[in-house]
């Protein structure tokens, strides 16, 4: 048994055989069953053809050409397809020790490859690398007859815990809670998007422990505990039961908090609250109906994208997706954030879906967060952003849909926005008997700027989400993707405490709602300041929506709002918490509250 410590960025605890995930090289290693055995040595037979045809194809222009005298080279790569140590050697690997073919193959270069480094001939040894070119074009079709990695997951012969150094969206989205028990992750933080969708999934998860995709190997027992932040490696038969009995006391004690939190959200001194959902997939809907949430208060749409980009995704299939959670949500209302991608999923380069497609361009081919993102993308992929736009007027026939504009960091992008939306609208009406009804028009405050222009921008939008992830992150100049700075990712910052009064106060006075839909909402600390600062809409992932109601009812307006002003006059986060503990003792436990329970029963 090995343990390595990490960050708990997802509750509860999951255990199971690892799946690898291997991004940098682009290669998932994992068992597979035993109906799968020919269907592997199958891709591994139609890829040596590939790769014979391609060989043949670039002899035949090596031949022709100044260099003929490579010929050679190529044909010598012919006829290492065809030795019976490569790929007959990886298929009889798959069929004896049932894995998945890419690491069949790197099993047998391996074994190739330690021949080569004992012969003594300097000659021969260098052909190691021809024989290593072979066996990249190998991967390389491979991979482009698997296109999109994550259609792995449903391949793997036992829900596993999946290991990997890092999750892109795109990727992260496809996970099915049916075939992925946990997470356990090299990088990342509590904001990263893969741990607020393993929240979301109630998937238990632990990022930033170091060494896990180099210690741990396919298949061996790996149980994550995302309360403790640890990843163990064979776990001792004690360990396991420690955690079955963990489990079972958290599923008990989730069901319960869910039961008893029906009815209203009323603060003690009656101040009605709105809680709604944040959810990345439309089957969450069912989640936050059970959690109470009155709405969706920001649906990701960004993650029904999977491996496309903007402009790939047609109408019909989102205006079905926006409708049937219009359909299941209501009478509440829907909000629909447009995308918020990069230009990863802004290029339209064709071979996203073709030959070249690897793990790693998705994350190279974006230029960083502050760059063509999110309105700003859309605005430049103007067809993308009309279709998603129709698909919303068209879907809103069916129910309540808000749409929500993400990264705005000025009047015009919402201006724009909505010249766009009019078109799109205008479009919709052509196709419905009654022209659907309007849809209203939220920004996300989340880029300092915006912060700063809320009654700016009230002139312009309908209503503001406040994106705590994103707004912290900017204003402390933070990454919230960087779990090594995540101390310093500080939603009681007196700085945030300040821009969030300012944008609450602003859009007040514009008569705007103005909600937040950030992590910070469901740390029952920041949530009691919240409160205290005007913020009475909130939106949050559906298993935190039962403990946050809990709180809420417990606390009265104006002790919240009397802790708010005193937390403004402090100088640190510190000061900030220990006020908060003892003027509402056993209610604001810390980060610890995340445990998705019920919290302690004292009174404040
Ligand atoms: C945010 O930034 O707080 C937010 C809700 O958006 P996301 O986490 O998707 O960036
Ligand atoms: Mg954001």
């Amino acid at each position: 048994m090995l343990t390595l410590a990490g960050l708990g960025v997802s509750p509860g605890v999951a255990w199971g055989p690892a799946a690898l995930l291997r991004q940098r090289q682009p290669a998932v290693r994992y068992l597979i069953a035993p109906p799968r055995v020919a269907m592997e040595t199958g891709r591994l037979e139609a890829a040596r053809e590939a790769t014979a045809r391609q060989l043949r194809a670039v002899l035949a222009k090596v031949a022709g050409s100044a260099v003929a005298e490579f010929s050679h080279l190529f044909e010598a790569q012919l006829l290492m397809l065809d030795d019976p140590m490569l790929v007959a050697r990886a298929k009889s690997i798959i069929a004896r020790e049932r894995i998945n073919a890419e690491w069949a193959l790197d099993r047998a270069f391996d074994e190739f490859s330690a021949i080569f480094a004992h012969v003594e001939d300097a000659y021969l040894r260098e052909r190691r690398g021809d024989v290593a070119d072979v066996v990249g074009r190998l991967r390389h079709n491979l991979l482009a007859a698997h296109p999109g990695a994550a259609d792995f997951l449903p391949d793997l012969a036992a829900p596993a815990i999946l290991v990997a150094a890092d999750l892109a969206p795109s990727f992260a989205a496809q996970i099915d809670r049916r075939t992925i028990l946990g997470l356990a992750l090299e990088t990342g933080s509590r904001t990263h998007h893969s741990a607020i969708l393993a929240r979301s999934l109630g998937l238990p998860a632990v990022a930033g422990a170091a060494g896990v995709t180099r210690h741990i190997l396919p298949g061996t027992v790996v149980l994550v505990d995302g309360d403790r932040g640890t990843v163990v490696i064979d776990p001792t038969p004690e360990a396991l039961d420690e955690a079955a009995a963990r489990a079972e006391r958290l599923r008990t004690r989730a069901a319960s908090a869910r039961a008893a939190e029906r009815g209203p959200a009323l603060t003690a001194d009656g101040v009605a609250i709105l809680f709604q959902a944040n959810i990345e997939r439309p089957e969450e809907a069912e989640d936050a109906r059970e959690a109470g949430a009155e709405g969706i208060g920001l649906f990701r749409s960004e993650f029904l994208l999977g491996a496309r980009t903007v402009d790939e995704f047609d109408e019909e299939s989102q205006y079905l997706v926006y409708r049937d959670l219009a359909e299941r949500m209501a009478p509440f209302p829907v909000t629909i954030r447009t995308f918020d991608v990069d230009e990863s999923h802004g290029a339209h380069e064709g071979g996203r879906n073709g030959a070249d497609l690897d793990l790693e361009r998705d994350e190279t081919a974006s230029r960083g967060p502050l760059g063509l993102r999110a309105i700003r993308l859309s605005l430049n992929r103007r067809d993308a952003f009309e279709t998603q736009l129709r698909a919303l007027s068209r879907a809103a026939c069916h129910g309540s849909l808000r749409v929500l504009l993400p990264f705005v960091s000025g009047v015009e992008e919402v201006r724009e926005a909505k010249t766009v939306l009019e078109g799109a609208w205008r479009a919709a009406c052509r196709g419905i008997a009654g022209a659907p009804p309007r849809v209203p028009v939220g920004a996300m405050i989340e880029v300092p700027s915006a912060a700063l222009t809320v009654d700016l921008l009230a002139a312009e939008a309908d209503f503001f989400s406040i994106g705590t992830n994103d707004l912290i992150q900017y204003c402390l100049a933070v990454d919230r993707t960087d779990g090594r700075v995540a101390r310093l990712f500080d939603p009681l910052h007196p700085a945030i405490l300040r821009v969030i009064r300012h944008v609450a106060r602003l859009a007040r006075r514009r008569r705007r709602t103005v909600a937040v839909c950030g992590e910070m909402a469901s740390d029952p600390r920041a949530l009691l300041l919240l409160l205290g600062l005007g913020v009475t809409e909130f939106s949050m992932r559906p298993s935190a929506i039962p403990t946050a109601r809990h709180l809420v009812r417990r606390v009265a307006m104006a002790d919240a709002q009397r802790a708010s002003a005193r937390a403004l006059g402090l100088a640190t986060s510190g000061e900030i918490a220990a006020m908060l503990a003892e003027a509402f003792p056993g209610a604001v436990a810390g980060p610890g509250g995340e445990n998705d329970g019920p919290l302690e029963e004292d009174e404040p």
